[in-house]
């Protein structure tokens, strides 16, 4: 829409106003002046008609008509008046400008008409004779109280007019001088209106933009300064408004990607309308890119596809657990979704919400314990089967043969001690587990020397039984924060394995050594070694890669296991060369002290 400016708005109408006032104004003066100026000039004829009356009486008593004629001329010529003599009937007798002769019957003629009826009316009209606007007077003649014609008295009024027309002209310019004053005052006004307005503008403006920091001055008329107040009014509201959405908004925003849990909100044609770090995450996708997407072509998950619609289907909130082959490393990922219909102030469904948790860890966990238990049951089965067996086989009878009865007690026993073995395994690792989650376990800065010689020390009767060697390479200055009893329980098991693993007269090494940031314990053996397919799997509990030679050994397969929990409980880890049929080596790293 096209809007006009204010000053446009103001000067045409005030433009107006002022020149219909000067045109009334110059109307009326002009006409009085007008008038004024026939009336002085009827006057003024009428006596000059008094004046010559005496005269063309005399003439006309002796009946001399040249001699009026005349005297007409010359006193017409000298008082620059037409004078005509009219008589009774009508028929001009003399006049000052024409020949009588040649003129038409005044009968006629309004001041005629009136002389006759003895009033004086002057007239005003175009003459033929002439050809000019003329002001005629005339006045009766009598003779010895009779009647015998009319003497008229006529001047051009062209002066009346040229005196009138000098003042139209400057009436004229006054108008334009006027017109010229009224654009100046409309645009002063004009300005001291739109001055405010205009501040007022430029300040609304800022408000539409949200910049709410300087406010408009309440001044100038009652109706602006009112109507700054009112503005700067709900600039306040707007802004405590604003304010409010954005901290709400920005509070949301960080509790939504704050969150552990993946969020996904979808509209009614299963758009991705949102979906927070966690959720991008989850599903291993970007969030930017899949925002307005379809879920269909967002993620591919049928399970997730078919949980969205169902939430969006289904009135009541919804549960469900899906898996998929989404994470980054390509492994399975388990998801316990919630799904919620999201529905507007009147009840319109505007989309879903669903909200996954990655439950993954739990299943797995879940997982390995059921595959503990079997294990454990399976491990434990075996020399409770062989108890059994013998100890029914000696109720049977064996009994009686001192010899067999013998044997058998003493398979009992192996059994028996194989049991406890594991049983004190099982023990050390869940006491292992459970201190290192409650954080019980003490650390404290210590040699780490002693703490080798007295591992190597506990092993000595059966690395001397089995003539073998243990050397130990280790500064007395190395410390390292540790807890000497857990310490030496991982040494002894690595050095355990190392006799177990090795053929007989071969050497073992313990060396300990510190660099920048860590300390270094290796345990060296010249044994059997892992292949290394193994390699990966011998710290889970109960892996062995040779089943019957540890049994034989009388290996529980929770040693490693063992060490693992209490290298973790150090902070450390725990790494394995090894090479089939040359040897291996296992280090445990631990964090140096600070
Ligand atoms: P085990 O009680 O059977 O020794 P571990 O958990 O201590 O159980 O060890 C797991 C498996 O790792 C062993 O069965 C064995 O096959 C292999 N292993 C461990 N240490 C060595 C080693 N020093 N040399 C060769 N193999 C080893």
């Amino acid at each position: 829409m096209h809007h006009k400016r204010l000053i446009w708005q103001l000067y045409p109408s005030q433009l107006l106003i002022t020149l219909a006032a000067l045109l009334a104004f110059t109307w009326y003066g002009t006409s009085s002046i007008r008038s004024s100026q026939l009336n002085e000039t009827a006057a003024s004829l009428e006596a000059r008609a008094h004046l010559v009356a005496g005269t063309v009486l005399g003439f006309l008593g002796h009946d001399d008509r040249a001699g009026l004629e005349d005297f007409c001329r010359q006193a017409g010529k000298a008082s620059a008046t037409r004078l005509t003599v009219i008589a009774l009937d009508g028929k001009v007798l003399a006049d000052s400008d024409e020949d009588p002769l040649r003129m038409e019957n005044h009968n006629d003629r309004p001041e005629i008409i009136g002389a006759f009826a003895g009033k004086i009316v002057p007239s005003l009209r175009f003459s033929q004779t002439l050809q000019q606007n003329l002001m005629y007077v005339a006045i009766p003649l009598h003779n010895e109280g009779k009647r015998i014609g009319v003497l008229r008295t006529a001047i051009p009024v062209t002066a009346i007019d040229l005196a009138l027309s000098a003042i139209y002209q400057k009436i004229v310019w006054g108008c334009l001088v006027v017109a010229v004053i009224a654009a100046l005052v409309a645009w002063f006004i004009a300005r001291r209106i739109s001055k405010p307005l205009e501040q007022m503008r430029s300040g609304a403006e800022r408000f539409a933009r949200g910049d709410f920091a300087v406010r408009l001055r309440e001044e100038g008329a009652e109706e602006v300064a009112i109507l700054a107040r009112a503005l700067n009014e709900m600039a306040t509201q707007l802004d405590i408004r604003i304010q409010t959405i954005v901290r709400q908004h920005s509070q949301l925003q960080a509790v939504f990607s704050s969150m552990v849990e993946g969020v996904i909100t979808v509209d009614t044609e299963e758009r991705i309308l949102d979906v927070n770090q966690s959720g991008a995450q989850l599903l291993n996708v970007d969030p930017e890119k899949i925002k307005g997407k379809s879920i269909l072509l967002a993620v591919r998950n049928t399970h997730l596809q078919n949980f969205v619609k169902n939430s969006l289907a289904c009135a009541s909130p919804i549960e469900g657990e899906f898996t998929s082959r989404m994470s980054a490393d390509g492994q399975e990922k388990y998801f316990y979704a919630h799904g919620t219909r999201l529905q507007d102030r009147q009840g319109h469904i505007a989309g879903a919400l669903i909200v996954l948790n990655d439950v993954t860890k739990l299943r797995r966990l879940e997982s390995i314990r059921r595959d503990f238990v079997a294990n454990v049951s399976h491990e434990l089965k075996t020399p409770i089967t062989s108890i059994e067996g013998f100890a029914e086989t000696l109720l049977d009878g064996a009994l009686d043969e001192p010899e067999d009865a013998r044997r058998f007690v003493e398979i009992i026993g192996k059994q028996a001690s194989r049991l406890h073995a594991i049983v004190e395994d099982l023990l050390a690792l869940s006491r292992v587990e459970q201190e290192a989650r409650r954080e019980e376990i003490v650390l404290q800065e210590l040699p780490v020397a002693e703490i080798l010689q007295s591992a190597i020390q506990s092993c000595s009767s059966r690395v001397e039984e089995e003539d073998m060697t243990i050397s130990l390479v280790c500064a007395e200055e190395i410390t390292a924060r540790i807890n000497p009893a857990l310490l030496e329980q991982a040494v002894v098991n690595l050095l355990d394995n190392a006799v177990k693993y090795s053929g007989k007269g071969s050497e073992i090494r313990v060396e300990a050594e510190k660099n920048a940031n860590e300390v270094l314990i290796r345990i060296s053996d010249n044994g059997v070694g892992i292949a290394p397919q193994d390699i990966p799997r011998i710290f889970e509990r109960f892996y062995r890669v040779d089943k019957a030679r540890s049994a034989k050994l009388g290996g529980t397969g929770l040693g490693l296991s063992i060490v693992k929990h209490i290298v973790a409980a150090h902070h450390g880890h725990i790494t394995v060369e090894s090479s089939p049929g040359k040897g291996s080596i296992f280090t445990i790293n631990l964090p140096g002290s600070v």
